[in-house]
């Protein structure tokens, strides 16, 4: 029987599968297709200091080194830009942030984030941008042609019988871990052409954030639609994102594209990571939120960890902390 089976080469599937490949360990990757995947949609910016609230993202100075280095390695070896370094230009929206900004810089708790402000906004520092449909594409081309990826969608239950582990990378698909409150939702972005050149290393946030993505391109984004999981780009987003966009004052621009994707995560906002109490050889990475590309790799090297060394999963993200004994396991799907 081989050893590991990951389910979904979305952002989570392909850096585990990735970190188990530093550390030697065989495993062959699974995925049905990207159409469904949120990672193809994301415009994979980490930005440390987010929210209404103007908060550190969850133990984003230990997390953010960890990813850097992590996309670093990628893009080293496979030849191809892969991570940008960039500061976010936060707009504020209202006084009220221009007081919180205030109240939380007295107080020191946002570290040296914070770059400067001004009467118009602040500048965040230190942020980073992913080019996840590159590593996605790169990956899937590397690993198909070392033979360990399958085109196919994936059969728990029949899974079983061939690998010692299957790790569930699904996403928002749904996976065999129906003991966890999964909950989703619906992002939509759009892809812009602008009159005038953005500065390329800047990502503007005024509620909504806008990414240059070379010359006059650039993605702006995201709505939050809870509890919607399908992917039909609506006129109304469309038009909520414009207005956003409106509101930054970039001058006229035209809409290229529009997609939509759908996130994942558990209402405690951290993600899902472990083996199924129920049955052990049951894995799982998942529930990324909005946060995907700053938690997938530090969770990677957990399952690393684990594998190499029989560490425990930090209880925090461990799945099982969901787990209440439930009998008659949901059966994999
Ligand atoms: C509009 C939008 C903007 C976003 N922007 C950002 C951002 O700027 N920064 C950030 O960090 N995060 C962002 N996110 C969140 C980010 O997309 C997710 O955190 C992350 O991409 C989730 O990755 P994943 O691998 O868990 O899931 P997915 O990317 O959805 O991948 C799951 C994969 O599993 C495959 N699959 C499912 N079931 C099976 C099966 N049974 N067999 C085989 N394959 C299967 C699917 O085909 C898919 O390829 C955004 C999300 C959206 C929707």
């Amino acid at each position: 029987m081989s050893e590991v089976l990951i389910v979904g080469q979305g952002l989570a599937g392909t850096v585990l599968a990735w970190e188990l490949e530093r550390a030697g360990i065989a495993c062959v990757i699974a995925d049905a297709g990207h159409e469904q995947a949120a990672s193809r949609v994301a415009a994979g910016v980490l930005n440390p200091v987010t929210g209404q609230r103007i908060v550190k993202s969850w133990r984003v100075d230990i997390l953010l080194p960890i990813a850097r280095e992590a996309y670093r390695a990628m893009e080293k070896e496979l030849g191809l830009p892969l991570w940008r370094d960039v500061r976010v230009r936060r707009l504020y929206l209202d006084d009220r942030e221009r007081t919180v900004l205030a109240e939380k810089q007295a107080k020191g708790v946002l570290g040296d984030y914070i770059g400067g402000a001004d009467e118009e906004g602040f500048w965040i520092e230190g942020a980073g941008s992913l080019d996840l449909p590159a590593l996605l594409i790169a990956a899937r081309a590397r690993w198909k042609a070392a033979g360990v990826l399958r085109e196919e969608r994936v059969d728990f239950a029949k899974a079983l019988n061939e690998f010692e582990l299957v790790i569930d990378c699904t996403g928002a698909s749904g996976g065999p871990f129906g003991f966890v409150p999964w909950a989703f939702s619906k992002g939509q972005i759009l892809h812009l052409d602008l009159q005038d050149r953005l500065e390329p290393d800047v990502v503007l946030n005024r509620g909504y954030w806008l990414l240059p993505m070379g010359e006059r391109r650039a993605k702006a984004g995201a709505t939050h639609e809870p509890a919607r999981t399908d992917l039909a780009p609506t006129p109304d987003a469309r038009a909520e994102l414009a207005k956003g966009v409106s509101d930054m004052n970039l001058g006229d621009y035209t809409i290229t594209a529009h997609e939509a994707g759908v996130r994942s995560y558990l209402a405690d906002r951290r993600p899902a990571v472990g083996r199924h109490p129920g049955n052990p050889r049951l894995g799982v990475l998942n529930g990324l939120g909005a946060k995907g590309t700053l938690f997938a790799p530090a969770l990677a090297q957990q399952w690393v960890r684990h594998l190499v060394e029989g560490m425990p999963f930090e209880a925090e993200v461990d799945v099982a902390r969901y787990w209440k004994g439930q009998t008659g396991l949901r059966r994999p799907q």
